[in-house]
């Protein structure tokens, strides 16, 4: 998230002699791990945010940067990005990500994997890992296969699998949220849609939108998507650069990140954009402002697309698909909560849900404070050796 408001304000003074922790410092974070083993060739990077809620959760992504700032740069800003995004679903959890170096083309091995695997088991739980850009099934299983503090697995391992169903259906319960705000009413027929991308999560949207009677428009670079998605659910095509000028009521952004920006925002002509792409605003701070200007109401990404996190987490108590969706559905209060909280304040929506994630971790670290039998910490035989915060 460039420019991104989860980036705060500088603490401390760049201090020459400890750049690197400097750098923790200003970005609030709890842990940084290098890990290396040039015999399997893994070069990676974890880092813990803030585990106030629970242990930290977030992807694994394997990625070539071009230079190890780049890397470290990155885990430190989508670990953060994970804080937010458990603490505003109501997750215990905190947040955390990793990234392996290297090109997930040609280098990929059982070895690296597995390697990564015992740095994430060493952890002890602090870090899950779960899957992200780059990464495979297959991958994960390795990975798995060193450590049961992996989530997102595949079904047939007793996993949650793909997790697109319950993404889709948390944007779908978002976009209503919005028309109540918006409109007065949550319904959906005969509002004008137009969906970005016909992947996973589009493809699951539009046959809720469908089911509700809108009229919806769908745009993919790959035609034959966007074709056969329309035929699914009478959806009409349109070009991919055309999506952006279109008279909608609703914009929703599936497919890729940044496509409010400079050059599409005055383009734009809708009353909602919600969608399930992560970083839809190219600067959070600037185009948020924007379109909250362009009385244009914004429901904050990372709050409505975190669907696909919560059926993750859902693992971590024993999955139940039901249960998910439970939880996925309440995203809908928690979307109204938010553009309440900007309306009451005069803020832009996603700054109103970074306030809000901040205020429920403030408010949930108080409580962890009283000592109760979850501050024990048992020994393999259960014998109970060391009492936390009390
Ligand atoms: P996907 O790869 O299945 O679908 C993305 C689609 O967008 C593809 O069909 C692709 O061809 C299309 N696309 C790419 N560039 C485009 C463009 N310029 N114009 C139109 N179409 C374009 O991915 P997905 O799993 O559906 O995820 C979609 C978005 O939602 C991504 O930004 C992803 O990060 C985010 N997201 C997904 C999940 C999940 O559970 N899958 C969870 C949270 C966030």
């Amino acid at each position: 998230m460039e420019d991104s408001l989860l980036i705060p304000e500088k603490k401390s003074e760049t201090d020459k002699n400890f750049p690197l922790i400097n750098e923790l410092v200003n970005m609030e974070h709890e842990q940084l791990v290098f890990c290396s083993r040039p015999e399997v060739g893994l070069k990676a990077i974890i880092a813990i945010h803030d585990t106030t809620l629970g242990p930290a959760l977030g992807g694994v992504r394997m990625w070539k940067y071009r230079s190890e700032n780049e890397a470290i740069k990155d885990v430190l800003r989508l670990s953060r990005g994970m804080t937010y995004k458990s603490a505003i679903s109501g997750l215990n959890l905190g947040g955390g990500k990793g990234v392996i170096i290297g090109d997930s083309s040609t280098e990929k091995t059982e070895e690296l994997f597995r390697a990564f695997g015992r740095y994430v088991d060493g952890l002890a739980g602090r870090y899950i890992t779960a899957e992200d850009v780059g990464m495979s099934e297959k991958d994960m299983e390795w990975i798995f296969s060193e450590t049961k503090y992996v989530a997102g697995i595949p079904k047939s391992l007793g996993g949650s699998g793909d997790p697109s169903p319950v993404t889709a259906y948390g944007v779908y319960m978002g976009i209503k949220a919005s028309a109540k705000k918006a409109y007065g009413s949550e319904s959906l027929e005969g509002k004008r849609i137009g969906i970005q991308g016909a992947g996973s999560v589009a493809t699951h949207l539009a046959r809720h939108l469908q089911k509700e009677g809108a009229d919806i428009f769908v745009t993919d670079i790959f035609e034959e998507k966007a074709n056969r998605l329309a035929k699914e659910t009478g959806a009409s095509v349109v070009d991919p650069d055309k999506i952006y000028s279109l008279d909608l009521d609703i914009f929703s952004p599936c497919a890729l990140g940044g496509v409010v920006n400079d050059d599409t925002i005055d383009h734009i002509k809708c009353d909602i954009i919600a969608g399930g792409a992560n970083n839809i605003l190219d600067n959070e701070k600037k185009h948020g402002e924007m379109l909250r200007e362009r009385k244009i109401l914004y429901a904050p990404d990372y709050v409505i697309n975190a669907g696909g996190l919560i059926n993750v987490s859902s693992e971590l108590e024993g999955y139940n698909e039901r249960r998910a969706l439970e939880k996925a559905a309440r995203i809908y209060d928690t979307t109204i909560d938010i553009f309440d909280y900007a309306d009451r304040h005069g803020i832009t929506t996603n700054k109103a849900s970074n306030i809000l994630a901040e205020k429920r971790i403030q408010a949930v670290g108080k409580v962890s404070t009283i000592y109760s039998s979850k501050s024990q910490i048992s020994n393999r035989e259960g014998e109970i050796y060391y009492k936390s915060r009390c």
